[in-house]
Order: structure tokens, then sequence, then C-alpha cells
């Protein structure tokens, strides 16, 4: 099997992989995709909302706006040192407390880690009029977009190379706080993790 990056940028992959089958590349394409572990909004507190958007509304929203983060610095929260009851290795918080009249971007969240933030400031939440308030604490883990599609890492889709079926032109973009290039590696890792299982099981098969 061979790997060759022919074009790469901070929001974008594009690579070409050899001597390999239908049944590989798409099992990296769907594990890119849905299995790659992403931060996100998972839970919010309001404490104020008197603006035009209903408290669920707002939470869906929070939930789908794209955070970066280390992905070495944390841990799924059932997998976490804490047990999931929720600590600084698995999860992050926001705050967020605007008057009105103004419109609230996702840069308004502050966070309780400055490592992570969401992707781009600029993405509108909502708007509040003179006399509205909005105060809020949310709380974002790691999950997959095989949960919900607000944790989806990329975009990720291949072509046959002409007249070769054993080669495939893989395009990789991201719809996450993570880098291309680390979606791909991860995807890597989580496949060979599953075949490591799967030999782990078999030696149990007399
Ligand atoms: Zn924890």
């Amino acid at each position: 099997m061979k790997v060759k990056i022919t074009d790469q940028n901070e929001s974008r992959i594009a690579f070409t992989l050899e001597d390999a089958d239908v049944a590989f590349a798409n099992a990296m394409r769907r594990v890119m995709m849905v299995e790659v572990p992403t931060m996100a909004v998972e839970f919010v507190d309001f404490h104020d909302n008197n603006s035009a958007m209903y408290d669920e509304v707002v939470a869906h929203r929070l939930g789908l706006i794209p955070i970066s983060f280390d992905p070495k610095m944390y841990n799924f929260a059932e997998e976490c040192v804490c047990e999931g009851k929720g600590c600084s290795q698995c999860q992050v918080y926001f705050v967020l407390d605007k008057k009105g009249p103004c419109v609230i971007y996702s840069g308004d969240l502050k966070s309780t880690d400055e490592t992570v933030k969401p992707v781009d400031p600029n993405f509108p939440i909502v708007e509040l009029l003179d006399g509205q308030s909005l105060k809020l604490d949310a709380i974002a883990q790691l999950g997959k977009g095989e949960a919900h599609v607000k944790w989806q890492a990329a975009i990720a889709a291949y072509k046959y190379a002409k007249n070769n079926d054993t080669k495939f032109n893989f395009t990789v973009e991201t719809v996450s706080g993570l880098e291309p290039s680390y979606i791909v590696q991860k995807a890597a890792e989580v496949i060979g993790k599953k075949a490591e299982e799967f030999r782990e099981q078999l030696k149990e098969v007399k």
C-alpha cells in the first residue's frame, strides 16, 4: 500500500492511495468522517435568556460550532480518570454573558482553556435587541460523528484513478477543529486498533 500527498492546506488534504482495495478505501473514508473524535458543546445551562430564540435553538447552534483543541489533552468522558463525572481532562467550560443591543458571535464564548476555542470567532449565534440578554454556561466534550453530526470530523471522498481499480484519489476536508492530516492519521490508527482487537479476540477461539 502506498500513500502520496498531492495537495494540502489548512482545511483540506488530497492524497492518492495505491495498491489498496475498495473495502479499505471505504473503511478509511467512513472512519475519517464519523469515528475520529472531535470537541463540541454537549450541555448548556441557561441562567438568563429573553432573546427571540428558545433555549433549545441556542443550544443547538452552540453544538454546531466547530471547536479547535489539542486532541492529546482530552479524554472521552467515559474513559477518563474521573469515570465520566466530568473534569478538566474531559471537558471544557464556556461562559457567555451579553446584553443587547448586539449580535452574539462564537468569539463571545469565553473558554476555561485558552487553547480550546471556536475555529471561527465570527459565527453568528443570536441577535439581542435593546433590553434582551443571554447568560449561559456551556460544556464541550469529545464525541464521534456516528453519535451526532456535530462531532463529525471531516468530509471525505474518493474516486478511482483512471484505468486502475487499486488506486484511489482521496480528498478530505475538515469540518471540525482538527487538521486534515491529523484526521487521516487518526483514522488509520482507529482502523489499526480495530484489527488489533480482532486479533486479540481470535486468540480466545480455539
Ligand atoms: Zn474527566
